[in-house]
């Protein structure tokens, strides 16, 4: 497999000042991948001048030209499917059914969302006085800091690029340094496609260095960060510098509640997906089992049978359901919540231990982990981001939402029943950016994506995407008004 390695700045591959690189390694074996060059606060400092000087003549390309590339480079993104799935699946241990079935098509479908949006995101005409037009222009901001997680990083290229270049903006953009190879073909990609030099930018490095500096730089006008919710505090007060916009896409512990009237086979698989999807490494990860005491026993019966039958193995593999954790930092992370649970109380039903197989040894694999738990214990209330799902049982409908709108987060959250009353009365009653019913984590590059309280602020996805990447600027037009003379001529 060959990679791109290098910092992709102002059109052309180049190693990073200091000389210094950083090894990416396959979390199925702990093999090296590759060597990518680090950037430190200096090459930051490189990309955004880069960009700053692209973004002249990039926010004034016609928006369909904008579109076309983008269209382009979703074209591209199909054209390589496989390459992409299995750099993917490499680099972070998705499954590779998963990367087929799943990143690269939304990869290429929300490039292609907002490859479609450029000519279409539109400003108003505001109804005021008589003589006057008022027409409000919807104008990108400028360079635009983009700092993202290893957990989908294929996907986070095109939610945090299509809309910021479809709006006029250029971009530099960190990757997780965990899992940088796919950013960078598609770096790769955009060339073939034709963007301009210096509208995009790519730096591999630190959270502590070039994250940091993305987050302070002053000639950066927005950040929009996905990650924990500890860094994106650290990034809100990095940037209150030159006060910068701040979008913050953070953690969750997303609430599913089981009623006992669902329909509990599908129930059973949904919530599966929900928690086991990328070995629970989602955001939205639906890692709260909140279950109806009517249902419970026999749900959890059937949910833990399900969970000692998901096939772990190596990624590459097609009939691969779960793959390793994404790092061995991560997992052990992960493992130390088993402590916590037993620690507090909690029984462990299934799962919280590495798979016994031989030829899993060298991988940050888990076992499917269910862990009956207590709404005041942490395993309910703090974000684990691996395939452990906390159950908690419930009584009455408001018990149901107390215990899930009980925790700091508000991220996603889901719902199986088969009353349509109750299930629109929970939803809006529900504390979440998104809520699924009778199903769970679906998105789409129309739907707004994002969270309240310590989740974040600011939406991914659809028109809502495309306002956090502009500014309003009115214009007045005065085309006869008689305006008042207040002041005695000089
Ligand atoms: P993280 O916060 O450790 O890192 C995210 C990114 O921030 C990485 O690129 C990292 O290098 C960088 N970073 C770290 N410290 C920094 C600093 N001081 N200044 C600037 N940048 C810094 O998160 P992670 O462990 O990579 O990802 C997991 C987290 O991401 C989970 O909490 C998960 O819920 C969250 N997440 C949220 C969403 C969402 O849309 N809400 C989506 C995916 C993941």
């Amino acid at each position: 497999m060959t990679v791109q390695t290098k910092l992709f700045i102002g059109g052309t591959w180049v190693d990073g000042l200091d000389g210094a690189s950083i090894e990416v390694r396959d979390p199925h074996d702990g093999s090296l991948l590759a060597e990518v060059a680090e950037a430190r606060a200096a090459d930051v400092d490189r990309a955004v001048r880069a960009a700053q000087a692209a973004f002249g003549p990039w926010r004034h390309t016609t928006a369909e030209e904008r579109g076309r590339l983008l269209l382009k480079l979703a074209d591209l993104i199909e054209a390589h499917a496989d390459e992409l799935a299995l750099l993917e699946t490499r680099d972070t241990g998705h499954p590779i059914r998963d990367t087929r079935g799943l990143d690269v098509p939304r990869t290429a479908a929300t490039f292609r969302y907002f490859g479609g949006m450029a000519d279409k995101h539109q400003g108003s005409v505001v109804p005021v006085e008589h003589g006057f037009l008022d027409y409000v222009l919807r104008e990108p901001i400028g360079v635009v800091g983009q700092i993202v997680p290893w957990n989908f990083p294929l996907m986070f290229t095109s939610w945090k690029m299509g809309p910021a270049l479809a709006a006029g903006n250029t971009v530099v953009l960190k990757p997780s340094e965990l899992t940088p190879l796919s950013t960078l073909r598609v770096a790769e990609l955009m060339t073939e496609a034709g963007f301009p030099p210096g509208v995009v930018n790519i730096v591999t490095g630190y959270g502590a260095t070039a994250g940091r500096r993305i987050a302070e730089h002053p000639g950066i006008g927005k950040v929009s960060f996905t990650g924990s919710t500890a860094v994106g505090r650290s990034i809100l007060a990095a940037s209150a510098g030159n006060l910068k916009k701040v979008q913050l896409e953070l953690g969750g512990k997303g609430a599913n509640i089981i009623f006992a009237d669902a329909d509990l086979g599908a129930a059973v698989q949904g919530s599966a997906f929900a928690i086991y999807h990328n070995q629970g490494q989602a955001c939205i990860a639906g890692s709260r089992l909140i279950v109806h005491e009517d249902v419970a026993d026999e749900f959890v019966d059937r949910f833990v049978r399900l969970s000692k039958g998901v096939r772990l193995g190596d990624p590459k593999d097609p009939a691969t359901e779960m793959g390793p954790l994404t790092s061995p930092g991560h997992r052990d992370r992960v493992l130390s919540y088993m402590e916590v649970a037993v620690a507090d109380g909690d029984e462990i039903v299934t799962g919280g231990k590495a798979p016994e197989a031989t030829e899993l040894a060298g991988g940050c694999y888990l076992e499917p982990t269910v862990v009956a738990t207590q709404a005041e214990h942490r395993l309910a209330r703090e974000e684990v981001f691996g395939p452990v799902l906390a159950v908690q049982r419930f009584r009455t409908e408001d018990e149901a939402l107390r215990i899930a709108n009980g925790t700091d987060y508000g991220l996603g959250a889901g719902l199986w029943t088969r009353d349509l009353s109750r299930a629109h009365r929970v939803a809006h009653e529900l504390r979440a950016g998104m809520v699924w019913v009778n199903s769970y984590k679906r998105v789409n590059p129309g739907s707004p994506f994002g969270g309240v309280g310590q989740s974040g602020f600011g939406r991914e996805m659809g028109f809502e995407a495309m306002h956090e990447y502009t500014d309003a600027k009115a214009v007045w037009i005065n085309y006869g008004a008689q305006l008042p003379a207040r002041y005695a001529d000089a």
